[in-house]
């Protein structure tokens, strides 16, 4: 027989096993949750982005959101459910439909990587509703990439929204004229570049979108974080757009450095 001593020892051990149990079982969970999540809003994002010019009424069609079903670009067929769902879904179908239509593993790729940031972003950053609030300001940031790079455009159903969400809740910058100063500045700064450049090289280089967006990651970051942003945007866009024009291609989009700049710019004020 267990004496007193013995049976508390082994009931606390017990206790600590279940509780360690427990503990581990929330962490899954809650990581499978963010990761799906994530590579389901980037698969949706990248639905968006696709039907942009028909859901903003350019073209004379009535693609929306959620019509017409997702279907496959070759042979018009409508995709099975297992097909659409983010990432599984290329594997299953080796990345082609049965007609022979390719899908870019690009989508699969993006969908990973959404996934994976929503995981490690909240634990990285320490709090979990600030880390929530930076993860959907990164979902927002990919949305506006992914509309800029297919169509050369940021739409302001997007930028607005997070630049007032910034100017609001932004838990960077705790001082609310410290982010409206910095997203004036970001703005100001990158109308004063892109009137340069247009004076110089006689194009209209002027992007209405692009100076939203940059407004919005001023306010997120404060005026204090918003040099390290145009920084950290002009070293990514010269980098990536360097690389696409001497593959002959010439007007390349500046959404997606400015989004992954706001972001790491995020995460490392959010740390400092
Ligand atoms: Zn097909």
């Amino acid at each position: 027989m267990l004496s007193e001593a013995e049976f508390i020892f082994l009931m606390s051990v017990i206790a600590d096993g279940l509780t360690w149990r427990g503990d581990q079982f929330v962490i899954a969970v809650v990581t499978l949750t963010m990761f799906v999540a994530g590579a389901s809003i980037a698969s949706f994002a990248g639905l968006v982005a696709y039907r942009l010019p028909g859901i903003l009424g350019f073209e004379d069609s009535d693609v929306g959101i959620v019509s017409p079903p997702s279907h496959c670009d070759g042979c018009r067929r409508r995709l099975r459910t297992h097909e659409i769902v983010p990432i599984a879904g290329w594997i299953l179908c080796r990345g082609r439909c049965k007609c022979g239509h390719a899908i870019p593993v690009v989508f699969p790729l993006v969908e990973a990587l959404v996934g994976f940031g929503s995981v490690v972003i909240p634990p990285y950053v320490g709090d979990a509703w600030i880390g929530l609030l930076l993860v959907i300001a990164f979902w927002v940031c990919v949305l506006i990439a992914w509309c800029d790079i297919l169509h050369h455009l940021i739409p302001e159903g997007a930028s607005v929204p997070l630049l007032f969400a910034g100017l609001l809740i932004s838990p960077i910058e705790a001082d609310a004229w410290m982010r409206s100063a910095g997203a004036a500045a970001a703005a100001a700064l990158l109308w004063i570049s892109f009137l340069i450049v247009s004076k110089i090289r006689n194009i209209d280089a002027m992007s209405g979108g692009d100076i939203a967006l940059a407004a919005a990651a001023g306010a997120w970051l404060g005026l204090a974080a918003t040099p390290t942003f145009l920084i950290g945007a002009c070293l990514i866009f010269i980098g990536y757009s360097a690389a696409l024009r001497l593959r002959g291609i010439e007007w390349v989009p500046m959404g997606p450095a400015l989004g992954s700049s706001m972001i790491l710019t995020m995460l490392m004020t959010v740390h400092a």
